[in-house]
């Protein structure tokens, strides 16, 4: 019975010193995801809830990203994004976004928002050929306040 318990004793301090290793970091946080690109349409969030059964009320805010396979992401609206929320042009056309998914959400965080035409990837402004200038977003130029146009140039 002695001879059990000490044996016991021998295998519970071998085990408390191997859970203890020598200095062990701490674990690391996880490395900042890295943007991955999404394609797909951008709609109204209130159509693509629609589609999937709900009835939202009419004035629902914001756009979602629907890809191929149908998953429905909605994006943080800041000035990266927010030429898809104010431009209609853009709706319902191939999109690419460029971007990293919010842990725990389907909603995207928007490093670059892009066209695809033919296969073909471009990048988008808004022109104002008067000044010269370009714009992230739609609206009357910030210098002449004249019209500025949706541009399209291929992707560098
Ligand atoms: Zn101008």
């Amino acid at each position: 019975m002695a001879r059990a318990l000490l044996a016991l004793a021998a295998l519970v301090g071998s085990f408390s010193a191997s859970a203890s290793p020598p200095a062990t970091p701490p674990p690391a946080p996880a490395p900042a995801a890295k943007a991955d690109t999404f394609d797909g349409k951008v709609v109204p969030l209130a159509e693509a809830l629609k589609k999937l059964g709900a009835k939202p009320d009419t004035d629902t805010a914001g756009v979602a990203l629907v890809t191929a396979d149908g998953t429905v992401f909605t994006m943080v609206k800041d000035e990266k994004t927010r030429l898809l929320f104010l431009d209609k042009q853009l709706h319902n056309r191939d999109i690419r976004l460029t971007a990293k998914v919010l842990p725990g959400t389907r909603v995207l965080h928007v490093e670059k928002v892009q066209t695809v035409k033919g296969g073909k990837v471009f990048d988008v402004d808004y022109w104002c050929e008067n000044c010269q200038l370009e714009a992230t977003e739609p609206g009357p130029c910030k210098c002449c306040g004249g019209e500025t146009i949706l541009r399209e140039q291929p992707a560098k």
